[in-house]
């Protein structure tokens, strides 16, 4: 029997739905960006980008992610740079545009993309150059500075930011005023879940609008294809969840921050962080996902799961094995990885979800090393 699972997604309750199920049987309006979905995209311009660019709903970040590349890339380009420590949908949503990954090593602090690696190959690969799409690795607040130069020098930049809606650094959520696409993941075990759902996120409204188009088939207003169209829409029972989300996910926040603080100070009591051990380097306030932790050099994660399974305790190893060594992502180019490999042969990812106790906490901890 497990005693502490990985995650225990804690979605809205079902009363909390009844108006809004109310609204979508009167109004008879199903999709199709309705009423409920406009009220979200509303609240969420409002409440969280300060009514700076606009945003466009998605019915996962996968297909997010797919929209935006494919309305960002550049026409002659190849490849989209992105880590290999990262979830299989960034490189799957490039070869879905008609493109090749190429993966590139992390920095050993943070576990982003490696800026200076990356800028040494976007110079050799010069015009080959699609799209780059860095990850706000496990929902930080990762500077966006340097990727809005980039942007700016002509090379499109979509931020895989699955695991950061309601980050926030000195009040401002995270990719506010980002120039290309910031693509959020509403997926149940993200913090801000609603089952299946995402959004997009611009300073730049026009791409939202083109983005808005491709997910509606690519109609143009006479609902005629102008260009390269899916169906990426949410139905108005996903955007009545979203709304109902919207009302209590500071408390959901703070509930997820309370269990890390748990989880430093559990850390530090067992001295296990002047032992090898070592944490994320993050910035700003974070609506973690889950707790990840890089154990010592001389350990592998594989057998500290075990160790927590032998006394009823789920985790899991996000991001291992990275990318580059997924069966079909073997062959695409890669700088030299050695990092990504080093940190995803360490990476522990801990339970964290909204009722865990700091006793719960306790018992993870004591669990990764028994005396
Ligand atoms: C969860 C996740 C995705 C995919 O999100 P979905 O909404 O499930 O499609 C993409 N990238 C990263 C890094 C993720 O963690």
């Amino acid at each position: 029997m497990i005693k502490i699972p990985f995650l225990r997604p804690n979605l809205v309750k079902q009363e909390t739905l009844i108006p809004y199920l109310s609204e979508i049987e009167s109004s008879r309006i199903y999709s199709n960006f309705g009423p409920l979905n406009t009220r979200f995209e509303q609240r969420v311009m409002n409440e969280y980008f300060d009514e700076l660019g606009a945003v466009t709903t998605v019915n996962n970040a996968t297909i997010g992610l797919v929209l935006a590349l494919s309305q960002s890339k550049r026409p002659k380009g190849k490849y989209v740079l992105m880590p290999s420590f990262t979830f299989a949908a960034t490189p799957l949503a490039a070869i879905w545009c008609g493109l090749e990954p190429f993966f590139v090593d992390t920095c050993s602090d943070d576990w982003c993309m490696d800026e200076k690696i990356l800028s040494e190959s976007l110079q050799i690969l010069g015009d080959q150059v699609a799209a780059v799409i860095p990850y706000a690795t496990f929902g930080t607040n990762m500077n966006l500075n340097f990727y809005q130069q980039i942007h700016e020098s002509g090379i499109p930049v979509v931020v895989d930011a699955a695991a950061s809606f309601g980050a926030t650094e000195n009040q401002n959520h995270f990719g506010k005023g980002f120039p290309g696409c910031v693509v959020f993941s509403f997926h149940a075990t993200k913090s801000f879940g609603v089952g299946e759902g995402g959004l997009i996120y611009s300073a730049n409204r026009e791409l939202i609008s083109k983005i808005r188009q491709a997910e509606n088939f690519g109609f143009s207003t006479s609902r005629e294809t102008t260009l390269l169209g899916l169906n990426g829409k949410i139905s108005e029972y996903t955007a009545a969840i979203a709304l109902s989300t919207l009302d209590i996910f500071d408390q959901k926040i703070k509930a997820r921050q309370q269990i890390y603080t748990w989880y430093l100070e559990q850390l530090d009591q067992k001295d296990l962080l002047r032992n090898g051990w070592t944490v994320q380097k993050t910035a700003g306030e974070i609506p973690y996902q889950f707790m990840s932790i890089c154990c010592p050099d001389s350990q592998k994660n594989g057998d500290i799961i075990h160790t927590l399974v032998s006394q009823n305790i789920e985790a899991r190893t996000y991001f291992s094995p990275p990318c580059h060594q997924h069966p079909l992502f073997i062959g695409y180019p890669h700088t030299p990885l050695p990092v990504t490999e080093t940190i995803s042969k360490r990476i522990v990812s801990l339970p964290l979800w909204e009722e865990m106790t700091n006793r719960d906490v306790c018992l993870v901890v004591e669990g990764m090393v028994p005396s």
